[in-house]
């Protein structure tokens, strides 16, 4: 037999015996095949006699026929013990008629040491062994059952020094990592040979005994001799090692019931061993069949407790002890059909490897700590500040934290990085932060919606409600509300400002319109007036609130006057002037927002409508529904109508959200342009107003420098150096001063009517200067 072959290994060996039948039992030369030539007596008694000549042939791994017990173990038993030392599990069975020489192959005689069995030249093995590998060390565990008609014995149990535990106490058991074992049977640790062959005569002791005080035939019991081993490495891991089992069995005589004619006693023991042996048949045919997913182990103790030594992941031999005489051929036959069945198994040998959790764990920290000190060692080469290991503490927590917090605020310009499990924190201080901060958007959102559902209500128009699906039953859900094209206006407190701006703008307006002008430029004439300033909303038809009160009016209160008793421009001309020339570029900008904020709110216009639409159909259904439960009285579970309309419901509640979620972010995208809108718009008119009031003021022969010079610092960073002032600290000094005058004199012409301005200032104004335009 191969070592870890996958094959069950199946040896004849043939009894010794004067009367060896020659003429039946024919070994052939190769040792390997078995021939019997059967001649059976067919005939009746009294009638002519009828002889059936058959002949069988028994191809087998080996045929033992007066060879010595040690090339026995040699042959069939060496590699399988070896093979347990490396991990795998093995077993070698004995099976045969009662005399056929199964306890001489086993065990053999006891009182001759050169006819010692199978058994003892294993334990001799094993601890040869043991002793010659010494990069391993290995415990040697021993325990030896019978069965006897389905009852469990201990041999050993004599040398317990506890109570005994009773044979019932033991159970078959099987644990995951552990395979099959036996609750209750004891374990005996052996360090020699000597020892583990103590222990063997023992239970070859009370079997004898046990024999006599129970009237029972040592023949007639199974014997499971089992060697466990566990080794591990000297040299690697010692959180792995191995395990296994060596099974040494002598099987119960093997004879058939009817031969035997016994009763009583006898006639029970026969019959457990025939059924024994029939399962272990069974289970051997089951694991031969590789169609077959389940192996009838459970059915008798003796294929339970050798489950996993039979087939699996463990080395298996049997030894076929025949008798050679011809009153025992039947028997014979019946040995070696056995035999051949047995050879078809095929085993799949597996070292049964496992891990110490508490060893591994102690090798893993021994490594974090030899890592660290690796570490450490590499930082003191190339002059690093050693590196904490250990978990951040509260205390470092809290400051990387507080880093965190200034980063984000700025107040701080970066974290230096000291390790990585201070990485790691930063991230996920980061990470919180972002989330926070999405939180608080989110709730500004709700807060925002429901601000305006608020608002819509009191107007008296359809309002918008965010949906509340927590909770909410399908008739629930129903009485949702309408979604307003308002949604996108601006709260009651804006929109009252809006109302009060635009009466002062029409009343501006007004006002502006009959207004004369003293001076008019040709192509400023058909332009609108200072009222019309606010002229960027109206040329869009947009109502931008907002910006009223930032708009040019401020220095001019009532709108249509001119800026300067002698001016002959109006604010207002003034104005279009600018977003022609020097603001043209953020008039531009400004117009094309406005643009995209148009094409969004008539977008959004649609969509509510279709929203809308879809609110209507949602009511009507659960209108319907409503109905149908009404006219059944509210009993028992919906009808069919019901269902489909619960179904329309759904899906048309669906419809909703997805068309909602739309319109949210449709409406987000609003918001983010009204506000470009009002930035652009607030930059035009902030850049404005200074342009105008510097310059409306300026004494001429200095305005064409100087206003360049504003205009490119306020709005036009790609100024012409050429024409820049001259810098020199006495200019400079001179232009504040004489700024910070015209400024005062600004702000008094304001307070002042235009009589008495025109009266007290004479001829010290000076009219608005031509504006460049922008090149
Ligand atoms: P079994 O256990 O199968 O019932 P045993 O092993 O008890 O049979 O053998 C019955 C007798 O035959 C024993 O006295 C044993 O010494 C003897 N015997 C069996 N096989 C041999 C053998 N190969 N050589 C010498 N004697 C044998
Ligand atoms: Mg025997």
């Amino acid at each position: 037999m191969k070592a870890h072959s996958g094959e069950v290994g199946v040896f004849v060996r043939i009894r010794p015996t004067a009367n060896f039948s020659q003429d039946i039992i024919e070994c052939l030369p190769d040792g390997q095949t078995v021939n019997i030539h059967h001649k059976k007596d067919t005939g009746k008694p009294l009638c002519p006699r009828k002889i059936q000549r058959s002949s069988w042939s028994f191809r087998l791994e080996g045929v033992l026929q007066d060879v010595s017990q040690e090339e026995v173990y040699t042959r069939v038993c060496r590699r399988v013990v070896l093979g347990a030392l490396d991990g795998y599990n093995g077993t070698v069975l004995c099976f045969g008629q009662t005399g056929a020489g199964k306890t001489y192959t086993m065990t053999g005689s006891t009182e001759s040491y050169k006819q010692r069995g199978i058994i003892p030249r294993a334990i001799q093995e094993v601890f040869q062994e043991v002793q010659k590998r010494t990069e391993h060390t290995f415990s040697v565990y021993l325990s030896y059952l019978e069965i006897y008609n389905e009852t469990l014995v201990d041999l050993l149990a004599s040398l317990q020094s506890s109570a005994h535990p009773s044979p019932r106490s033991m159970v078959i058991s099987e644990e995951p990592g552990r395979g099959v074992f036996i609750r209750g049977l004891s374990l005996h640790p052996v360090h020699s040979e000597e020892e583990a062959l103590n222990l063997l005569f023992e239970g070859e002791m009370n079997r004898v005994i046990g024999s006599h005080a129970l009237n029972r035939n040592s023949s007639r019991s199974h014997c499971i001799f089992t060697l466990h081993l566990e080794s591990r490495s000297r040299t690697l891991s010692d959180a792995k090692y191995v395990t296994s089992k060596l099974n040494l069995v002598d099987l119960a005589g093997s004879e058939r019931l009817g031969k035997t004619g016994s009763e009583g006693q006898m006639f029970k023991e026969a019959m457990y061993i025939n059924k024994s042996l029939s399962f272990l048949e069974q289970a051997i045919l089951a694991l031969a069949d590789r169609r077959r997913d389940h192996v009838p182990f459970r059915q008798t103790k003796l294929t339970h407790a050798l489950k996993d030594s039979l087939g699996g992941n463990c080395n298996t031999v049997l030894v076929a002890n025949i008798y050679g005489e011809a009153s025992k051929t039947e028997e014979t036959l019946s040995t070696l059909r056995f035999a051949s069945r047995m050879k078809c198994i095929r085993t799949n040998p597996a070292v049964n490897e496992h891990m110490d959790p508490a060893a591994q764990i102690k090798k893993l920290k021994k490594d974090v700590q030899m890592l660290k000190e690796e570490l450490s060692f590499g930082n003191t080469l190339v002059n690093r500040p050693s590196v904490p290991y250990d978990p951040l503490s509260e205390a470092q927590l809290a400051e990387i934290d507080s880093q965190v917090q200034r980063y984000l605020e700025g107040s701080l310009k970066e974290i230096s990085i000291i390790s990585v499990s201070q990485v790691r924190a930063l991230f996920a201080k980061f990470k919180l932060a972002v989330h926070r901060g999405q939180e608080q958007k989110v709730n500004a959102r709700l807060r925002q919606t429901y601000n305006l559902g608020e608002e819509d209500r009191r107007a008296d128009t359809p309002a918008v409600k965010e949906w509340d699906t927590r909770g909410s039953t399908e008739e629930d859900e129903a009485g949702s509300f309408e979604v307003s094209h308002k949604n996108t206006q601006r709260p009651s407190s804006t929109r009252a400002k809006t109302k009060k701006s635009k009466d002062k703008q029409s009343q501006s307006k007004r006002q502006g319109e009959e207004s004369p002008v003293s001076k008019k430029r040709s192509d400023s004439a058909s332009k609108p007036k200072l009222n019309t300033v606010q002229s960027p909303e109206r040329e869009q038809e947009l109502q931008e609130p907002d910006t009223e009160s930032q708009e040019p009016q401020e220095s001019q209160p009532n709108g249509k006057e001119p800026f300067h008793p002698d001016s002959t421009l109006t604010k207002a001309e003034a104005f279009d002037d600018f977003k022609m020339g020097r603001g043209s570029k953020l008039n531009r900008i400004l117009q094309e927002n406005k643009a995209v904020l148009l094409e969004r709110r008539s977008l959004h216009r649609q969509l509510t409508d279709k929203v809308n639409a879809v609110k209507r159909e949602i009511d009507c259904t659960a209108a319907t529904m409503q109905q149908y439960k009404e006219t059944r009285g509210g009993q028992g579970r919906y009808s069919e109508p019901d269902d489909t309309l619960l179904n329309q419901l759904r899906e048309l509640k669906a419809l909703y959200r997805q068309r909602y979620e739309v319109l949210h972010d449709i409406k987000a995208e609003i918001n983010y342009c009204q506000h470009l809108v009002d930035q652009c718009r607030v930059r035009l008119l902030s850049e404005f107003e200074k342009w105008y009031k510097k310059y409306s003021l300026v004494p001429e022969e200095d305005l064409e420098t100087s206003m360049d010079n504003t205009l490119d610092q306020v709005s036009l960073p790609e100024c012409d150096d050429n024409q820049l002032p001259p810098e020199s600290s006495s200019s400079e000094s001179f232009h504040n001063a004489r700024y910070r005058m015209l400024r005062r004199r600004n702000t008094w012409s304001l307070c002042v009517t235009p009589e008495q301005r025109s009266s007290s200032s004479g001829s010290r104004q000076r009219t608005l200067p031509q504006i460049p335009p922008v090149s």
